[in-house]
């Protein structure tokens, strides 16, 4: 039997629900990959890549990177449309950073993008110590001519996890990004998680959810750590220093944030999805796509729990605040 939730028989809120609400139609993201370095991957910059981040950066393959702006938004929409049935796109840079590049760099990418036929906007992937203010006034101008979102790799509100990972920022840095951009400009924010590192506990997801429900988010993606090839998290599972999350566990942390989690808060991703197959080390279940989607959501059913049936507007988190 279907829960009593808004969200038509799913046990959270899906990202495609807020989107259809807020413009009243199916629309789809279309990625992108224009941004080139991130700022542990700059030269002399004295930092390391993240320890779970291949060469790639979450780009596309070369192929894809060598085709221009507008044709990487054209082809793949050819290929959204096919697969999604959407009429209108948002174009989602996604690779590396893609807030570091000068204004009048991003400006003409922006330009360029909301160009094309059909895009209701823009997505650009950040991170929380790449939004320096002489970059306001561009967003906030693009947030208010059309839908703009920031999603922020904040990965973890613990700085012994940013430390892990080698994310070269702290949790502080991502509340207060978050801050800067809700205040400065009309974008919508996601924040991306990571569950499944080193120093998870119930009390941390709980607090992590806590944090989430205090700040001016639109929604969350959570991905699972996973082991890539080429990347230092793949010396450290070969060294037997970092074993992945199976997919019980995993679920079960999700399922747990998410009780936590404001109901008002839409969700993207439940669990990673690794874009190149080949290089995909452990877990294996990372690599079948729907079905631990599939897994978590029977999980819920079988509980008989849904988002945020443990959220509290008055619970305030102990730290960053
Ligand atoms: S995950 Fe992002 S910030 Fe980290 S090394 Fe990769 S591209 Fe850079």
């Amino acid at each position: 039997m279907s829960p009593e939730t808004p969200w038509q028989g799913r046990r959270y809120y899906p990202i495609s629900q807020y989107f259809h609400r807020r413009f009243g139609e199916r629309v789809a993201k279309v990625s992108v990959s224009v941004a080139e370095t991130c700022p542990n991957r700059s030269a002399n910059s004295g930092m390391q890549p993240c320890v779970f981040c291949d060469e790639w950066g979450s780009a596309a393959y070369h192929l894809e990177r060598d085709r221009g702006l507008q044709e990487q938004i054209r082809f793949n929409r050819q290929l959204v449309t096919r697969r999604l049935k959407a009429q209108r796109f948002l174009v989602y840079f996604q690779s590396y950073t893609n807030t570091l590049d000068k204004l009048e760099v991003l400006r003409r990418r922006f330009e360029t993008a909301l160009a094309e036929d059909d895009v209701a906007g823009l997505v650009v992937g950040t991170r929380p110590d790449c939004l320096p203010q002489r970059l306001f006034p561009l967003l906030d101008a693009m947030s208010r001519r059309r839908y703009l979102m920031l999603e922020i790799g904040a990965q973890s509100f613990f700085d012994d996890q940013l430390q892990f990972l080698r994310r070269g920022h702290s949790a502080q840095s991502s509340v207060a990004a978050v801050f800067a951009l809700a205040q400065k400009t009309q974008a919508d924010i996601g924040l991306h998680l990571i569950f499944g590192m080193p120093g998870d506990s119930p009390e941390r997801l709980i607090e992590t959810a806590r944090i989430v429900n205090r700040l001016p988010v639109a929604n969350v993606k959570l991905h699972n750590l996973h082991v890539l090839s080429n990347t230092p998290l793949a010396e450290m599972h070969r060294r037997g220093e970092f074993v992945p999350d199976e997919l019980e566990p995993y679920a079960d942390k999700v399922i747990l944030f998410l009780r936590h989690l404001s109901p008002a808060i839409a969700v993207q991703r439940l669990a990673a999805v690794a874009s190149r197959w080949d290089e995909l080390i452990a877990p294996q279940w990372t690599g079948q796509k729907m079905q631990p989607i599939d897994f978590i959501e029977k999980r819920m059913a079988r509980a008989g729990v849904v988002q945020g049936d443990l959220y509290d507007a008055d619970s305030r988190p102990d730290r960053l605040f």
